[in-house]
C-alpha cells in the first residue's frame, strides 16, 4: 500500500459531500455568494426539484474574466482577509463553487460594471472549459445542471422532485427574511412563482416577508423585540403564546444575517415560552441577533449553519429575557403550572392551625393523591375484544340535553344526584357519580375516589382509535354540507395531498383546490364538530416536520395525535351518566389511557384510606 496525493477533483468531491448535501444547499451557497457580491436583485430558477437545473442570477459586482478560474478553484476567495475571527461575509471558505463544479455541470457567467463584455467558464465533473467571452449583463449567473451526476451514490439519496423543490423554497424563504432590501424571485417549471419584493423600509419589507411566509396572523399576533446586552443586539418578533404551532419550523433565528438552526437557540426559545404554552407546542419567532464577528465562531461546519458563541449563556439569557419581557409587557402572564396549585387548593381554609396543612413538604412525605399510568393488567377483557370507542353518538356535540341537576347552581354539592344506581363500583375506574365544573368526572370505586379529566381522557381514546383505524377499517366520516376551503402554503398543501389516501382512513377527506388551498369534504365523525382550518394547518405542520425526519409511522402517530387534540370533548361539555360511564369503561379497555397525548394524567385516584387520614379518622 502506498500513500498518494488525491486528485483535485477527488478533493473537491469529498468537500462536496459536506457542503452540498442536496439541491437546497447549492441554492443556499449560490444565493449567499450573490448577497456577498452586493446584489439587490436575485433570481432563482429550478427544474426537477433542483436536480436537473438550478440557476441563480444576480446584479452584484460580478467577477473579472481573469478571475473566473480562481472563483472555481479550491480555497480561493475574495472575502477572508487574514483573520478567521473576523468574518463579515456569508462566505469565507472558498470551496462552494469548486465543490459544486466537481459533482455537476456548472456554468459561471459574469460581467463586472466596468468590463465591456462578460465571460464564462464551464466545469463538468471537475474539468474546466474556458474562460471565454460571452454576452451578459452586469452581475453573475451561475447555472448548475445535473447535480450529483458525477456521484451517483449521492444521487440515490435525493427525495422526490417535490420534496427537494420544497426544501429549496424553505431555504430561499429563510434567507429572504434576513435580507429585506434584496428582491428575490423563485421560479421554474417545477413550481409557481414566488416573489419577495423589496418595497418600503427595511422594517416594512421584513414584516411583509414574514407575513407572506407565515400568514397574515403573523403581524397581528406578534410582539416586537428590541434588546441589547453587552454588545449583543436582539431584534425581531415573538408570537403571543396562543399563536403557536406544533413544530419548530416557524422559528427563524439569524446571527449576523446568517440563518441558524441551533439547539442552544431552540432550547432558549423553549425556555422563554416554558410556562406559557404546552410542552408540545412551539412559539413562532423571528430573532435577528447582531454580534461582533469576533464574538461568534461560524467556522464550525462547512455548511455554515452552526455557530459557537464566545458566551453562549449571555445569548441564551438575552433571548429568554427579552421574549419573556415582551410577553409580560403585552399583558400576557405565563400560566402557572405544577402540582403546587392542587396542594394549595386542598389547604383547609377554616382551620389554619390544622395538623393537615398541605404544603410542598406534604408532597414529599407521600401526598395521598396519586397518578397512575397503567393500573390494569390485562385481566379485564382484552382490549381487542372491546369496542374501541363508546357509542360515538354519545359524544355528539351538544345533542343531548344537559344532565339533569348537575348544571344547576349548588348541584356540585350534591353529586349523588347524578349517581346511576346500576353501575357497580367494582370496575377499576368505578361508577361515575357526578360531573363537576363541566370537565371532571367523579367516580367511586370500592376503595377510592377517582377524578377524571374528561377532555384529556377522551383525547387519549380518540388517539388510540385513530391509530387502530390505520390497520383495520377506516373510521366513519361526516360529510360537510359545504366543503370548507382552507388556504395554506403551497408546499404544505402539496404535502397534505400526498397523504390524502391515508387521511381518508382517519375519516378526513380532502382535495386540492387550486394552488395553495385544500377543500375539506368530510371530517372524522369521532371528532364531532371541528375547526377544519385549524386542524388542516396543524396537520400540515406535523406532516412537514415528520415526513422527512421521522418516517411514516412517526408521522402518522403525530397526525393521529393532532386530530385527537382537535376532536376531544372539550371541557365544558356536560355529559350524561351513561356517557360518563361509557368513557370510564372505554378508558379501562384502552391501553395507555392513563395519560393523555401530552403526557398529562387523565385521572387521579384518592384512596379512601387517604381521605380518612385527611379527616384525622386514621
Ligand atoms: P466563498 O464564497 O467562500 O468565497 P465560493 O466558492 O462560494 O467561496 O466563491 C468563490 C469566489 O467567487 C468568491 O469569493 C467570490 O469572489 C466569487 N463569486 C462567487 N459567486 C459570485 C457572485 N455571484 N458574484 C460575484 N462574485 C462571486
Ligand atoms: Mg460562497
Amino acid at each position: 500500500m502506498s500513500i498518494r496525493q488525491l486528485s483535485e477533483t477527488m478533493i473537491n468531491q469529498i468537500a462536496a459531500g459536506e457542503v452540498v448535501e442536496r439541491p437546497a444547499s447549492v441554492v443556499k451557497e449560490l444565493v449567499e455568494n450573490a448577497i456577498d457580491a452586493g446584489a439587490t436583485r436575485i433570481e432563482i430558477a429550478t427544474a426537477g426539484g433542483g436536480k436537473t437545473l438550478i440557476r441563480v442570477s444576480d446584479n452584484g459586482c460580478g467577477i473579472h474574466e481573469g478571475e473566473l478560474v480562481l472563483a472555481i478553484s479550491r480555497h480561493c476567495t475574495s472575502k477572508l482577509e487574514d483573520n478567521i475571527h473576523d468574518i463579515r461575509e456569508l462566505g469565507f471558505r472558498g470551496e462552494a463553487l469548486p465543490s459544486i463544479g466537481s459533482v455537476s455541470r456548472l456554468r459561471l457567467l459574469s460581467r463586472t460594471a466596468n468590463a465591456e463584455t462578460g465571460a464564462e467558464i464551464l466545469v463538468s465533473g471537475g474539468q474546466n472549459e474556458g474562460p471565454r467571452p460571452a454576452a451578459t449583463n452586469c452581475g453573475t449567473i451561475v447555472e448548475v445542471r445535473d447535480l450529483f451526476y458525477a456521484t451517483p451514490a449521492r444521487l440515490k439519496f435525493m427525495k422526490t422532485d417535490k420534496a427537494e423543490g420544497a426544501a429549496i423554497t424553505d431555504t430561499v424563504r429563510r434567507i429572504a427574511i434576513a435580507f429585506p432590501h434584496i428582491r428575490f424571485t423563485l421560479s421554474g417549471p417545477d413550481r409557481s412563482l414566488v416573489e419577495f419584493a423589496a418595497t418600503g423600509t427595511q422594517e416594512q419589507a421584513r414584516i411583509a416577508r414574514l407575513t407572506q411566509i407565515l400568514g397574515k396572523e403573523f403581524a397581528e399576533n406578534t410582539i416586537e423585540l428590541d434588546a441589547e446586552r453587552e454588545g449583543i443586539r436582539l431584534t425581531g418578533f415573538a408570537g403571543i403564546p396562543s399563536y403557536n404551532r406544533s413544530n419548530s419550523l416557524h422559528q427563524f433565528v439569524y446571527i449576523n444575517g446568517r440563518p441558524i438552526r441551533d439547539r442552544m437557540m431552540a432550547g432558549a426559545i423553549r425556555g422563554a415560552y416554558e410556562d406559557a404554552i404546552a410542552r408540545d407546542r412551539h412559539g413562532i419567532v423571528a430573532l435577528f441577533i447582531e454580534v461582533t464577528p469576533s464574538d461568534v465562531d461560524v467556522n464550525v461546519h462547512p455548511a455554515k449553519a452552526d455557530v459557537r458563541f464566545r458566551d453562549p449563556g449571555l445569548v441564551r439569557g438575552l433571548i429568554i429575557g427579552s421574549i419573556r419581557e415582551a410577553l409580560t409587557k403585552a399583558g400576557i402572564r405565563p400560566a402557572t403550572t405544577g402540582a403546587n396549585a392542587m396542594l394549595d387548593a386542598f389547604q383547609p381554609q377554616t382551620a389554619p392551625f390544622s395538623p393537615f396543612r398541605f404544603s410542598a413538604q406534604a408532597q414529599s412525605a407521600g401526598f395521598p393523591f396519586r397518578t397512575i399510568s397503567s393500573p390494569w393488567t390485562p385481566q379485564t377483557a382484552h382490549p381487542a375484544h372491546r369496542p374501541i370507542m363508546p357509542d360515538t353518538d354519545a359524544f355528539a356535540e351538544q345533542t343531548t340535553p344537559p344532565l339533569h341537576g348537575v348544571n344547576l347552581p349548588g348541584a356540585d354539592l350534591r353529586p349523588e344526584m347524578a349517581a346511576p344506581v346500576n353501575t357497580p363500583a367494582t370496575y377499576p375506574l368505578g361508577a361515575a357519580r357526578a360531573q363537576i365544573h363541566q370537565n371532571y368526572i367523579i367516580a367511586q370505586t370500592e376503595d377510592s375516589l377517582i377524578i377524571v379529566d374528561q377532555h384529556a381522557a377522551h383525547e387519549r381514546l380518540v388517539y388510540e382509535a385513530l391509530k387502530q383505524a390505520l390497520y383495520t377499517k377506516p373510521l366513519a366520516s361526516q360529510m360537510l354540507l359545504i366543503p370548507e376551503i382552507v388556504e395554506l402554503a403551497e408546499d404544505d398543501a402539496g404535502r397534505l395531498l400526498d397523504h390524502a389516501e391515508t387521511l381518508q382512513k382517519f375519516g378526513l377527506v380532502i382535495e386540492g383546490f387550486g394552488v395553495g388551498a385544500i377543500a375539506v369534504r368530510e371530517t372524522p365523525a369521532m371528532l364531532g364538530q371541528v375547526n377544519a382550518a385549524d386542524l388542516i394547518h396543524d396537520l400540515a405542520d406535523e406532516v412537514a416536520e415528520h415526513e422527512t425526519a421521522g418516517g411514516l409511522k412517526t408521522m402518522l402517530d403525530h397526525v393521529a395525535a393532532t386530530m385527537a387534540c382537535h376532536g376531544s370533548v372539550r371541557s365544558g361539555r356536560i355529559l350524561k351518566a351513561e356517557e360518563m360511564n361509557a368513557l370510564l369503561r372505554q378508558m379501562e379497555a384502552t391501553p395507555a389511557s392513563g395519560t393523555c397525548n401530552h403526557g398529562r394524567p387523565t385521572y387521579i385516584e384518592l384512596k379512601l384510606a387517604d381521605i380518612e387520614r385527611l379527616f384525622g379518622r386514621r
